[in-house]
């Protein structure tokens, strides 16, 4: 019998929330952000969730857009970072694949080519990352008109569409850039979709809500009417009883102040869970809600049984799913469910639930 752990991807839920996305910003077409290999969802599988419904994909590596049209994508896809070097061009050719452009290196390799893809030239309006700026526009002016043969689209990013500061300090800036602009528009990511539909745009860049994440600290995925697409599971494969004064797990971080019984999860952080959770992260065991115990270790966590005397070896645990979401886990470590989806470790066996028709 295989170690017990296993993720579960609901298809169903990702296809769900790709049409709450889409929703929010009536007439707006929307990328299905699939970066990350589908922020660990697996692309293919994510491609399949919405299939039919799918306006478009957006990612970064060009082998992830291989594999897309290898599977019979036909949708556009949309490269979030442009290319990285001339070479690189031939295949968005025969890929017919769509391309941000944010330096001017970029456009000089577009220039010595004749290829003309569809083109998304990206603002940097505050976030500092990646995006040309009112300095460049002089420059631009002069170029744009050569290279935006297969169509051109205005794009930003937000920094803060999560929290207090917002968009609308970028979306200033940004109008004050090129106000004659008359062509399509690309600006929002989930927070923005959710919090800020009324920036609107031509076409949306939906990520983090499509799994089923939480963009904001302050308000769950389920208030947001998303569903959680992956469930983290596995069984207890141990049972200790603790006497007063024992410790538990590496550096006897927790000491049972009281006779207590704890479970040994068959899950650890080289399967992805977050070494950092501290003790008392939630974690469901027989549907149950109780907490970790002690330090995460590379294959194994601990937790109290107290709540669920009559889990045994072979109890089903969940760390993250259906029934917990894991922007709880993300929060209790301190970091995002974004992350905990993309640490998902190849060793984890993954299996599909809620299948889509055809
Ligand atoms: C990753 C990414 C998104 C999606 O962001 P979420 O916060 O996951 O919705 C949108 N736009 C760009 C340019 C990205 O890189």
């Amino acid at each position: 019998m295989a170690r017990p752990i296993q993720a579960s991807i609901d298809l169903a839920a990702l296809r769900h929330n790709y049409l709450v996305a889409r929703a929010r910003v009536p007439g707006a077409r929307a990328w299905v952000v699939v970066k990350a290999n589908a922020y660990g969802h697996g692309i293919l599988r994510a491609a399949r969730a919405v299939a039919d419904v799918a306006d478009g994909f957006a990612l970064l590596d060009l082998e992830e857009a291989v594999r897309l049209r290898e599977a019979g994508v036909q949708q556009p896809i949309l490269l979030l970072e442009g290319f990285f070097g001339v070479e690189d061009l031939a295949l968005i050719r025969d890929l017919r694949l769509s391309s941000v452009i944010h330096c001017r290196e970029q456009v000089e390799m577009l220039m010595a080519s004749s290829l003309r893809p569809p083109l998304y030239l990206k603002f940097n309006t505050g976030m500092n990352r990646l995006g040309f700026t009112g300095a460049d526009l002089g420059w631009l002016r002069e170029r744009l008109p050569a290279l935006a043969a297969g169509g051109l689209t205005l794009m930003t990013h937000f920094a803060d569409a999560d929290s207090e500061r917002g968009v609308d300090w970028q979306m200033r800036r940004f109008r004050d850039l090129l106000p004659d602009w008359r062509g399509p528009f690309s600006f929002a990511n989930s927070a923005a979709i959710l919090r800020h539909p009324e920036v609107g745009g031509d076409w949306i860049r939906p990520g983090i809500m499509l799994y089923g994440g939480s963009p904001f600290a302050d308000a769950s995925a389920e208030s947001l009417g998303l569903r959680p697409v992956m469930s983290l599971r596995s069984e207890l494969i141990g049972i200790q009883e603790l006497r007063p004064g024992d410790r538990v797990g590496y550096g006897g971080g927790f000491e049972a102040r009281a006779p207590m019984r704890i479970g040994i999860v068959a899950c650890g952080y080289a399967d992805g869970y977050p070494r950092h959770a501290p003790s008392g992260t939630p974690v469901l065991v027989n549907g149950r809600r109780t907490r970790t115990v002690g330090r995460v270790s590379m294959d194994m966590l601990t937790v109290d049984l107290g709540p669920v005397a009559e889990a045994g070896i072979g109890s089903p645990v969940t760390l993250w799913g259906i029934g917990l979401a894991a922007d709880e886990i993300a929060a209790s470590a301190g970091t995002i469910s974004y992350e905990l989806f993309c640490a998902l470790a190849a060793r984890v066996p993954v299996v599909e639930a809620g299948q889509v028709a055809g």
